[in-house]
């Protein structure tokens, strides 16, 4: 948007939207919740096998390897047509982290599956008593000979109930001081005996969480991700790769396709303060696209995300919020119905969107965390 493609980008931008028109069904275009696994893991299979499901990747992992340009191209036509949210536990997060902290056997294991779409992952951080201060969890994970014996519950576990594997932070050592220092991060398979896991409705009336319940749960100590009380480490470069992931700016430029249809239909669009609100929303879409793939850009040079994570989160979450808002101006009348609303361009959903974007600014971390983040990190204020 901000730039223009080089003309092999533009030959591979021509045959990404044709491909994406000719692959992706009409039934998951334009979907503001993420549709369910037996609707939407098809078409991760289907990207998967065009090669497509991993651009970030290294090409020895089964990614695409893919230039940052090339990864924007795909971020702005998956935005374009419309595409679903995919499920990103295991393609942004413990994949990524997999390649830098487990053991080449933890890769072989791991990797394949989540390029593959065979296997879905979940992530163990939040517990009853432990969102923001994370330091305070208190699954506790006892060494046992060859395995850990799990006990506790985790909360608000994105796609919990539909996942085969979950990535966790657990309690090893209850001891330690300061508290993070008796934290290590294992990977537990969901099937396993003693696990019992109960979806959680949202605001916008998606199942997308879950609670996690382990009752002596056994789980192999080749599990363990890194060393022993290790896992604080491990857990932060994550959340660098969340709160990037998060902001991808596919879910701004979708809203504001969804503005300008909605706005066109309400005969809004010709009043000049909309306009004027229209337009400052572009220009800040084009700027979160810009943070973004600085951001990106300093991820693939191999630099761990630091504050820089916070100001992306931040900006895009609020940004996102914001445009739903506008949806909402743009709707009038039409903005208190649930149901989407029909207009000569389609239907464009108002509430549901509205609804779902509250969240984006209290996972991976809320606004007030990544807030007090920069005041300590950046602004070197007390804590
Ligand atoms: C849609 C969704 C999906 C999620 N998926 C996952 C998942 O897959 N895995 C997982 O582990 N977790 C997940 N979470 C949980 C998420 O990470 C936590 O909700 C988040 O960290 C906040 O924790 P909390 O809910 O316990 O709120 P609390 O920590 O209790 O915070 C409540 C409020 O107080 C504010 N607050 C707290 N401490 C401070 C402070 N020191 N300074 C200023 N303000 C403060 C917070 O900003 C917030 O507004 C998900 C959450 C949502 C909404």
């Amino acid at each position: 948007m901000f730039r223009h493609d080089t003309p092999a980008e533009a030959s591979f931008r021509t045959e990404v939207r044709s491909w994406l028109e000719a692959n992706l069904p009409g039934s998951l275009r334009d979907r503001t919740t993420r549709p369910p696994p037996v609707e939407l893991m098809p078409w991760y299979q289907t990207l998967s096998r065009k090669g497509w499901i991993a651009p970030h990747w290294p090409r020895q992992h089964g990614g695409m390897g893919a230039t940052l340009n090339e990864q924007i191209v795909m971020t702005e036509e998956l935005a374009r047509i419309g595409a679903p949210h995919l499920p990103v536990q295991g393609l942004n997060h413990i994949g990524p982290i997999l390649m830098e902290f487990g053991s080449e056997a933890q890769q072989k294991k791991h990797l394949p599956p989540i390029i593959d779409g065979s296997v879905i992952w979940a992530q163990g951080y939040s517990e009853p008593g432990a969102g923001s201060d994370l330091a305070s969890l208190a699954t506790r994970a006892t060494l046992n000979g060859d395995h850990f014996v799990v006990k506790g519950s985790k909360i608000w576990t994105t796609w919990g109930h539909h996942s085969d594997w979950m990535f966790a932070l657990v309690r090893t050592d209850p001891d330690a001081q300061p508290r993070h220092a008796g934290i290590s991060f294992i990977l537990i398979d969901l099937h396993s005996p003693g696990i019992r896991i109960r979806p959680i409705v949202t605001i916008a009336g998606d199942d997308e969480f879950a609670e996690v319940f382990f009752d002596d749960v056994v789980v192999p100590a080749e599990n363990l991700v890194g060393k022993l009380n290790d896992g604080w480490r491990i857990a932060n470069a994550l959340l660098g790769h969340e709160r990037l992931g998060t902001s991808n700016p596919q879910f701004a430029l979708q809203a504001l396709e969804r503005i300008k249809v909605m706005a066109r239909a309400t005969g809004i669009i010709a009043d000049p303060a909309f306009q004027d609100r229209l337009a400052a929303a572009s220009i800040n879409v084009t700027a979160l696209s810009a943070m973004f793939s600085h951001a990106v850009e300093l991820t693939n040079n191999e630099r761990s995300l630091g504050p820089e994570s916070s100001v992306v989160k931040i900006f895009g979450s609020e940004l996102l919020q914001s445009l739903n808002e506008l949806l909402i101006e743009a709707a009038g009348g039409h903005a208190a119905m649930e149901e989407p609303v029909a207009t000569n361009a389609g239907v464009v959903d108002v509430a549901v969107p509205f609804l779902f974007s509250r969240r984006v600014t209290i996972y991976g971390g809320s606004s007030e965390i990544q807030r007090n983040v920069l005041a300590r990190r950046v602004l070197n204020l007390p804590a």
